[in-house]
């Protein structure tokens, strides 16, 4: 049986100072947790094949597929506001699989084995937090959230040792690359200019073709990348995403999200929410996520400096001139965004009062984020508040100048306010399930829901219950 792999890795033939080849560490007794059977046939992938022995072998690093040529990718960061020498630590690219449509994707091994960048990690990964990332990473795609996706996960038949011991875990990560800002800032603080630039040309290629027409191929690179990552973070505050973790080598060239640790969706709006038990500063909370966006572009745009003009005043100036729109542009992708959840296809001066009071009212009354949308949605809103009911009126007021009839406001509403997310405690339920007890159908279940959450079906109900009053402040962790 064929898988119906077919690589053809443009990375590996860029210098080798870019990455260190090497095939993933084998392990004991993989098995196959969960296959993600859509993705596969979007891939062109034989699902069977990927099943079978062989293709698990695969995805647990056993057995490097023909035509992959594995390696672990060089790059730095800065980590909560440090630079640090980073780099594959435990993950082993295994090439560019390119589908029948000519789509080209990373395909890599995450939790595959030490690596030269490990610095002091096992290169390992756990069960619980690789199915993490497969569920919120296919809840973000399934929401219309550029991200990374999850193929597979399987366990090693080793166990990883973390506070306890845990059973080890493989994800499967397609990506449309891994090039990161780090990787960028990697090439402008140890390789030569020339090197900086192969990255740059490259990285122009895979993700920004339309470069012909552009005075300044370099600062058009910056441009486009930034205006990806304003939409993507644009879309995150619109779902009440949090990252949790916005190091400038958890940012992706290409505009996926990517890395999914410490993450987390709020329930009850609050800027200030942080999940992460290591953000002690909040440096990543929900409502300094476009702030944090804006200063890794920036280090984005000191990495390309000596692309930008030969002489470095000029160059700043050049990066200067273009990180300056980026407050700018996020608020337009905001505000679409928000337009759009209230039902609003025309655009007046005072939307963003509107919105900004509604955001508010939920904050001073505590009100969860997204089931609010949800019941303005749904017509069942039941909030009781003078200052919500005034509000409801100026906003029923608001949708009464436009020229739509109610069942289309209605209708534009259910696109882009989720009847559910990956509220946090079923996502714990799902994990508790499958890592303690094997049992993988809560799991199954909640990824059934979460793959349609525009549905508004009989099904998803049960999801959207925000979790009990009573539930401990949810922590999260950093994946490893
Ligand atoms: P992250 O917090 O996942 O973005 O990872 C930051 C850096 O730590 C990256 O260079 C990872 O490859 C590395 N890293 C994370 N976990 C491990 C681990 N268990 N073993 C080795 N390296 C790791
Ligand atoms: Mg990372």
């Amino acid at each position: 049986m064929n898988a119906n792999w077919n690589f053809d890795n443009s990375y590996a033939r860029l210098p080798e100072r870019f990455f260190t080849r090497m095939r993933p560490t084998s392990v004991r007794d993989p098995k196959l947790v969960v296959l993600n059977r859509s993705l596969a046939e979007e891939l062109g992938l034989n699902r069977e094949a990927l099943a079978s022995e062989e293709g698990v072998a695969v995805f647990a690093g056993n057995r490097v597929p023909e035509g992959a040529e594995p390696l672990a990718q060089a790059y730095a960061g800065h980590q909560f506001g440090y630079f640090n020498m980073l780099g594959d630590g435990r993950a082993i690219l295994l090439g560019e699989h390119v589908t029948p449509s000519g789509e080209r994707v990373d395909i890599q091994l995450k939790g595959s084995g030490r690596t030269p960048y490990s610095r002091g990690g096992d290169g390992r990964a756990a069960l619980g937090p690789m199915l993490r990332e497969y569920i919120i990473s296919e809840a973000m795609h399934a929401l219309r959230i550029p991200t990374t996706r999850s193929l597979a996960v399987v366990t090693t038949g080793e166990v990883v040792i973390r506070e306890t011991e845990l059973p080890g875990a493989i994800l499967t990560r397609v990506a449309a690359s891994h090039l990161r800002v780090g990787t960028f800032q990697y090439a402008a603080r140890f390789l030569s200019k020339e090197e900086l630039q192969q990255l740059a040309d490259y990285a122009i290629k895979r993700h920004y073709p339309d470069v012909e027409h552009a005075s300044n191929r370099y600062v058009f690179l910056l441009e486009e990348v930034m205006k990806k990552q304003a939409a993507l973070v644009a879309k995150w505050q619109l779902v009440g995403f949090i990252h949790g973790v916005m190091n400038t080598d958890n940012m992706t060239i290409s505009g996926e999200t990517i890395d999914y640790g410490p993450c987390a969706f709020m329930d009850v709006y609050d800027p200030k929410t942080v999940f992460s038990s290591i953000d002690t500063q909040g440096r990543y909370a929900y409502g300094n996520q476009p702030y944090i966006a804006g200063w890794n572009i920036a280090r984005f745009a000191e990495s390309l400096l000596p692309l930008l003009h030969d002489e470095e005043q000029k160059a700043i100036e050049l990066a200067q001139e273009v990180i300056a729109q980026f407050p700018t542009l996020y608020e337009t992708y905001w505000l679409q965004g928000m337009r759009a959840k209230l039902g609003l296809c025309t655009e007046e001066e005072e939307d963003k009062k509107l919105i900004g009071e509604l955001l508010h009212l939920m904050y001073t009354y505590q009100a969860d984020y997204t089931n609010t949308f949800r019941a303005l949605t749904l017509d069942e809103w039941n909030f009781n508040e003078k200052e919500f009911r005034d509000w409801y009126v100026r906003w029923q007021q608001r949708i009464a100048r436009q020229d739509i009839t109610k069942d289309e406001v209605h209708e534009r509403m259910r696109q882009h306010n989720p009847a559910i997310i990956p509220r946090n405690y079923r996502v714990e339920e799902a994990l508790a399930a499958a890592v303690e007890y094997g049992d993988d159908t809560v799991m199954e279940r909640l990824l059934h829901v979460l793959k349609y959450p525009y549905a508004y079906t009989k099904e998803q109900e049960e999801y959207a219950k925000p979790p009990a009053p009573s539930a401990r402040p949810y922590r999260t962790f950093c994946g490893t």
